[in-house]
């Protein structure tokens, strides 16, 4: 008798503490954040580019498919480290001290990774990190060394020795990224969430195929964009003398072949069609991966209650302007792609043209992860409601942009700020290098851009100086002063 009493009133006391914790485990979904480095919009089918009839990514193709594909996901500072650190942080780089490609993360950086634990999640960093410290906030990681190597990878799991590196052999960087990732997820506590950054290498720069697309375009002739032969009129100095132009400016590690050999007439036409042809068959191997990973999820009945989000720490030039890299805040580098299935939540194959950020993730998984708060130190704002097709009426209409490495050794790309609306593009050539890490020490004449993406798409014509704009110009200046402000970067 007495028995069943205390059984009774156990089940009384613990039952609704039960109930709640299956009812929080139930609510929170899982999270699979996948990342390539250096992906641009216009390398994945879905979005439609010039390259479509060549480009392979039918797993990416088939995730936008199944849920919601942004056309204008923007980035704060298009270059890998300072990206990669305001994705973590949602923080812009003059908050969160990462500013160039040569400062580390501050050890102390509280971010996603950390919330997600603190909100109930198990964390895991698998592939490229770049922040130049350990990293922190995850209860597992294995990451490249820096940029690591295409071919017989090195990783470095947690726990071990700075150099206490494991070589892949015969392994493929995305392969080897993939494996880990799905070995960490059958090792995963079952009754938690997971959070997982599955961070690919591909297609970074030197752009090394695996060994099974070689071949991939063999005899395939890759259609050009409009601008390749840009010539650059009616543009600031600083842009004519950047030097990511495709052709002049690549190394031989680039192309495989002694640029020096080739008739000059010819090399861009050349080196355009041999960079593309290595660029899209790395983008094949991360596409092969994103659809590994999704099939293990279908196998072990995860597909429903996980998030996946497909994204790049950046866009990247894929010979518009004649240009390949990032750095510059025109579209191609910009723009990146956004990828969201959320099952339940996001429609099939709708499209989103809001203005969304890097700085929006962080903010985003601790709102559907239903964390007790997002701190107000975040410049994102989540896009939950925006997933669900319900975009807030005061959504931004503006973003603010800002790349601090001045004059860097082999790209020469000026620093500048800006700011990008629904419409125009405005961007400030201010030309001091104001001591930054791997900046070079020489100031220069200011500058500056103005686009009409709506009349002026490819952004050829340089519209700054132009009377029929200048009223456009001042609300732009206006809300550029407003947007620093807001943002803190406004000394
Ligand atoms: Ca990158």
């Amino acid at each position: 008798m007495l028995r069943c009493i205390l059984v009774g009133l156990l089940a009384v006391l613990v039952l609704p503490f039960t109930a709640n914790a299956q009812e929080k485990k139930k609510k929170q979904p899982n999270i699979i954040f996948i990342m390539s480095d250096d992906h641009a919009n216009a390398a994945i089918g879905a979005y439609g580019s010039w390259l479509k009839p060549v480009v392979k990514t039918p797993n990416l193709d088939k995730l936008a498919k199944k849920g919601m594909r942004f056309t204008s996901s923007m980035v704060t500072n298009s270059i890998c480290t300072p990206s990669r650190a305001a994705i973590l942080t949602s923080q812009y780089s003059h908050k969160n001290g990462v500013y160039t490609l040569n400062d580390a993360l501050p050890k102390s950086t509280t971010h996603i990774g950390h919330l997600l634990r603190l909100a109930g999640y198990q964390t895991a960093l698998i592939g490229k990190w770049h922040l130049m410290i350990d990293p922190t906030g995850f209860d597992y990681w294995n990451v490249l060394p820096g940029q690591g190597v295409y071919i017989n990878p090195k990783l470095r799991p947690i726990g071990a020795g700075p150099k206490e590196l494991k070589e892949y052999k015969d392994g493929y960087s995305e392969d080897v990224i993939t494996d880990l990732s799905i070995d960490w997820l059958k090792k995963r506590d079952k009754d938690k969430p997971f959070y997982l950054m599955c961070h690919f290498k591909a297609p970074h720069r030197p752009w090394d195929p695996a060994p099974r697309f070689k071949d991939l375009y063999k005899g395939v002739k890759i259609p050009e964009p409009e601008t390749l032969y840009d010539d650059f009129k009616g543009r600031s100095k600083q842009v004519a003398n950047i030097k990511m132009r495709i052709g002049n400016d690549f190394t031989d590690r680039d192309l495989q072949t002694p640029i020096g050999m080739m008739d000059n007439k010819d090399l861009r036409a050349w080196a355009y069609q041999e960079y593309l042809k290595r660029y899209l068959s790395c983008v094949a191997a991360v596409d092969e991966n994103v659809g590994r990973l999704l099939a293990f999820l279908e196998a072990e009945g995860l597909s429903e209650d996980t998030i996946i989000v497909y994204t790049s720490d950046q866009g990247f030039f894929l010979g518009e302007h004649g240009f390949y890299d990032k750095r510059l805040m025109y579209e191609p580098a910009l723009l990146t792609p956004l990828i969201v299935h959320w099952p339940g939540h996001t429609k099939a194959g709708a499209v989103n043209n809001d203005i969304v950020l890097n700085l929006d993730h962080a903010p985003t998984f601790l709102d559907v992860a239903g964390a007790p708060m997002i701190p107000k130190s975040m410049q994102g704002r989540s896009l939950k409601a925006v997933l669900e097709g319900k975009t807030p009426a005061d959504w931004r209409q503006s973003m603010y942009y800002r790349y601090w490495m001045h004059l860097d050794g082999s790209h020469n790309v000026p620093a500048h700020y800006g700011i990008r609306t629904t419409r125009y593009t405005l961007i400030h050539f201010y030309g001091k290098h104001l001591d930054m890490k791997g900046a070079k020490k020489m100031d220069l004449e200011p500058e500056w851009e103005l686009y009409d993406n709506q009349k002026d798409p490819q952004q050829l014509r340089n519209v700054y100086a132009d009377p029929v704009y200048a009223p456009a110009l001042r609300e732009l200046r206006m809300e550029m002063d407003r947007l620093r402000r807001e943002v803190g970067d406004d000394k």
